[in-house]
């Protein structure tokens, strides 16, 4: 896959989905810089696992729904590389609840780990990215976003914003150069699903047409895609990796 960029800002990319979107994305010659909040050891396994099969890879700490710490992140990476050319904000918590016994903390903590933060990433990428007039941007939805799901209203209301945000971000930032898309995974095997009961995970696989979760490799060969050069004229689009479970 062609990129005319030269590095990238994963964040949440010492584990999951992250940490497969940042090997993945070393293959095709990024320098990936791997954001994580509070997993140092883990962040520095997947650096040494990149370089050692070649690539070139750096952490940098930051809770991502800071913005102090978010901007600092991205000023240490402008600052050491000249540039950034691409973003992905995959950092993302649950805190599974139903609605009547959900806390407005329940509510807001997710809120702000995934569609604040999100929005603080993309703001600052639209300020380094519109320097140079060039840059693209994917944003780790979710397909809870799109289909909601019981138990889930304050991850739904953060995934669907997202998905809403990204294409006003797309519209706003085209004239510059930047491309702004988002990805709505359905269910991928990584520690979040891993919590779910067995039985929920059966009735899960039931309704999805490939009868199976999806692998965190699968959703990150669809982010080298929407990074690279091969998705020139693709802005503010949303697309779904779910097995068919949402189409
Ligand atoms: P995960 O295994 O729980 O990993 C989450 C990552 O996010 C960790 O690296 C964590 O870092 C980081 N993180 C969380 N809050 C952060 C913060 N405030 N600042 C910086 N990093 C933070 O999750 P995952 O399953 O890989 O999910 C990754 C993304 O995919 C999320 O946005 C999620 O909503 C989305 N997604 C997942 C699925 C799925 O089935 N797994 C489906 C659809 C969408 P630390 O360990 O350092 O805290």
């Amino acid at each position: 896959m062609k990129f005319s960029g030269t590095n990238v800002l994963v964040t949440g990319g010492s584990r999951g989905i992250g940490a497969q979107i940042a090997k993945e994305l070393a293959t095709h010659g990024l320098k990936v810089w791997i954001n994580y909040r509070s997993g140092a050891d883990a962040a520095l396994k997947i650096k040494e696992e990149i370089e050692a099969a070649g690539g070139s890879a750096a952490v940098v700490q930051a809770d991502v729904t800071k913005e102090d710490e978010f901007v600092a992140a991205i000023k240490t990476i402008v600052d050491a590389d000249g540039q950034l050319s691409y973003l992905v904000n995959n950092a993302g918590i649950t805190r599974d609840k139903l609605a009547l016994r959900m806390s407005i903390d329940d509510f807001n903590d997710v809120i702000s780990a995934n569609l604040t933060s999100a929005f603080i990433g993309c703001k600052e990428a639209l300020k380094a990215m519109g320097k140079k007039k060039f840059g693209s941007v994917v944003n780790i939805s979710s397909i809870v976003g799109e289909m909601g799901n019981p138990g889930q209203t304050n991850y739904a209301a953060s995934k669907g914003g997202l998905n809403a945000m990204t294409k006003s971000f797309a519209k706003e930032a085209a004239a510059r150069g930047i491309r702004y898309n988002a990805i709505t995974p359905g269910f991928i095997q990584t520690d979040m699903t891993d919590e779910l009961k067995e039985e929920v995970k059966e009735e899960y696989i039931r309704n999805i047409p490939l009868k199976r979760f999806g692998q965190a490799s699968e959703v990150a060969q669809a982010v080298a895609f929407l990074l690279s050069d091969h998705s020139s004229y693709i802005t503010g689009e949303i697309l779904k990796v779910n097995g068919g479970l949402y189409v």
